[in-house]
């Protein structure tokens, strides 16, 4: 993000921005910006207690030393001020508690709409590129939705300092000089009211004005900060903290070139870095210019306070209570300059975050049922199918005809590349065909409800994951679950022996991530567990996508010599590119370059010579016969 592109940004455009993301905000989290409101005004309005009590007791000490009144204005104070403390203490409390995963409620925006959104985009690098950024937004300063929750905090602060500093200056005004004073009268002249706002206003623009100059040059910069970020975190994660890098780091010694990148492209952050020389240079004096400017409006109030106190207006108690209310009103008002910054400098990331939050879904959603049939009899058929990933000029699939019915055993076979996983991409609905049909019993699959399609498939894909919650919980997908049942699908998809093993069953977590006794499972192991979540499912069609890759010999022989058992009487779609593997299915269909170019059984599809199938045969069969 070009810091530049800020100009860009009409004001009107800057509040829709910032507005929108505030209400988002409070829409979903009201308490969270409801306890911070509350928090800011209670601290900001409490020196404002002490500061009226003590130039009272100030006053009384210069006064008339009355010490009944100084003991009664003494109790007031101590009173007050444990009050104060104790409510301060309450509030922080609740803050605290309701704000406690601001960092995860505020990714919960990100998940929401990656869950809803349509496969297609999920799958495409521009929407992760795109996410990526905005993550890189958040760590590199909170840009977007995070800063919007500084920025409602910065204004309700900035608001309330002015509010109840004016409260208390309102006399400095008023108070006049006696005429005894001479020429200090001149001061009650109301030109001196209009001097002081006009010293106030000149500071308030320049203060800030100098500070966000300086600041600028971060987000104009946030390219190069975003990159070195990258190579940073990069950094950290190679340098072996991630166990599964960790031994190729070292075998290799890639640390070594991976300092040289730090150095090279992460360096912006070093001591002669860019940032850095910045800092040490223009940026430094903007910050020390922007300071020295504020100290003199502060000084000029100091001379008004304290010339119309010696001209007798008021009395030292009042010295106290005007000085430290003035400045803490340039205070609050530069503060609410810079909230105008940050509202300008944060819309740039705001209109990033929205661009991802309004990934529109254009898939078209169905709302017929799939009738949940007690005889299973669903039929699937694809007619003259096609298919193009977006924007890719290459046919992925290519006019596929095939029909299949329930309780059959297809399989589908064919070298990497040629189409399978995409087949069954499009058969769950992932994405549409760019050409031809598919039908649920003759029924075009795009008029049913998704969600419901969806449910009579259970699918084991390649890249599967499993959860580090207890094995039951994987199984069922779900944190209540039938023992019995998940017992039981364990059993089938071969894991029986190892559950037996382990000491706290099915309540026995995965990995260590949340707990010490929890176990590391092989590929193999994980990817049983995965079968079992498949059946624990029981949908009427079952679909394995190469659910043997990380199996050794001796597992997938066992896995297949029961299959038939394992699926019972549920229709099951096997894909493999190891051949071996499909001789038990009805029916097999041979995948090569997006089309099919055989069907049948494993018997007649090895007979035919010229076949793809008795070519890929021969060229496994030295492995697998
Ligand atoms: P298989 O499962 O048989 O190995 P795939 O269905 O994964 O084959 O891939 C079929 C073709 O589609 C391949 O040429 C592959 O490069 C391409 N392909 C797969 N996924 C994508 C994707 N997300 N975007 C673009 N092309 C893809």
């Amino acid at each position: 993000m070009k810091g530049n592109d800020k100009n860009k940004f009409l004001w009107k455009e800057v509040c829709s921005l910032n507005g929108r993301g505030f209400r988002m905000i409070y829409k979903k989290y009201p308490q969270m910006l409801l306890s911070r409101f509350m928090c800011i005004v209670w601290d900001v309005l409490t020196p404002y207690v002490s500061i009226y009590l003590s130039a009272r007791i100030i006053g009384e000490l210069a006064g008339a030393r009355d010490v009944g009144r100084l003991r009664e204005l003494v109790l007031i104070t101590l009173g007050m001020e444990a009050f104060l403390a104790f409510g301060k203490a309450l509030l922080n409390k609740w803050k605290n508690y309701v704000n406690s995963a601001s960092y995860l409620m505020m990714e919960q925006f990100y998940v929401e709409k990656m869950l809803e959104m349509d496969f297609i985009d999920i799958d495409d690098s521009k929407t992760h590129d795109l996410y990526y950024k905005i993550q890189q937004f958040r760590s590199g300063g909170d840009w977007g939705l995070p800063r919007v929750l500084q920025i409602f905090e910065e204004f309700v602060s900035a608001l309330f300092t002015i509010l109840g500093g004016s409260m208390l200056t309102v006399s400095l005004f008023t108070s006049r000089v006696p005429g005894s004073a001479g020429a200090y009268m001149v001061l009650n002249h109301p030109l001196f009211l209009v001097a002081v706002l006009a010293v106030m206003f000149a500071t308030i623009y320049l203060a800030p004005a100098l500070s966000t100059k300086a600041d600028q040059f971060w987000a104009k910069n946030s390219d190069k900060r975003m990159e070195g970020n990258r190579f940073f975190c990069f950094k950290l994660d190679f340098m072996s903290y991630k166990t599964d890098l960790a031994a190729d780091v070292r075998i290799y010694r890639q640390d070594r070139f991976m300092e040289k990148y730090n150095n090279d492209k992460g360096g912006a952050f070093f001591s002669k870095g860019l940032f850095a020389r910045y800092a040490a240079g223009l940026g430094g004096f903007y910050h020390a210019a922007s300071a020295a400017v504020s100290v003199t409006f502060t000084g000029a109030a100091y001379a008004f306070v304290c010339l119309k106190a010696w001209a007798g207006a008021f009395a030292i108690g009042e010295v106290t209570q005007y000085i430290a209310s003035i400045t803490k009103i340039s205070g609050g008002v530069s503060a609410l300059v810079r909230v105008v910054g940050d509202l300008c400098n944060n819309a740039p990331f705001l209109k990033e975050n929205f661009r991802f939050l309004d990934i529109p879904n254009t898939m078209y959603q169905g709302s017929l049922t799939v009738e949940k049939r007690k005889d299973c009899d669903y039929e699937v058929e694809f007619k003259n199918v096609s298919f193009r990933y977006p924007g890719s000029g290459v046919w992925a699939l290519k006019n596929i005809n095939m029909k299949f019915s329930i309780g059959k055993r297809l399989a589908v076979v064919g070298m990497n590349g040629s189409g399978k996983t995409t087949f069954i991409k499009l058969l769950c609905r992932l994405y549409d065909p760019t050409e031809g049909e598919i039908l649920l019993n003759g029924i075009n699959i795009r008029k049913y409800n998704y969600l419901d399609y969806m449910s009579i498939f259970s699918v084991v894909f390649q890249d599967f994951r499993l959860f580090a919650f207890p094995l039951g919980q994987n199984v069922a997908a779900g944190v209540n679950y039938n023992g019995k049942r998940a017992k039981n699908c364990l059993i089938k998809a071969g894991f029986g022996e190892r559950l037996s093993a382990m000491p706290e069953g099915l309540e026995t977590y995965l990995y260590q991530d949340f707990s010490d006794s929890g176990v590391n499972i092989s590929g193999g192991e994980a990817q049983k567990i995965a079968i079992a979540r498949a059946l624990y499912k029981n949908s009427p069609f079952i679909i394995l996508d190469e659910p043997t890759a990380a199996l050794d010999p001796v597992a997938e022989a066992e896995i297949y010599s029961k299959f038939s058992e394992i699926v019972e009487d549920k229709t099951a779609i096997y894909i493999s590119h190891r051949l071996s593997s499909c001789r038990f299915c009805d029916d097999i269909v041979v995948f090569d370059a997006g089309e099919i170019v055989q069907q049948g059984s494993h018997e007649k599809l090895v007979a035919d010579r010229d076949g793809k199938y008795y070519e890929l045969w021969h060229a496994q069969a030295q492995y697998y016969a």
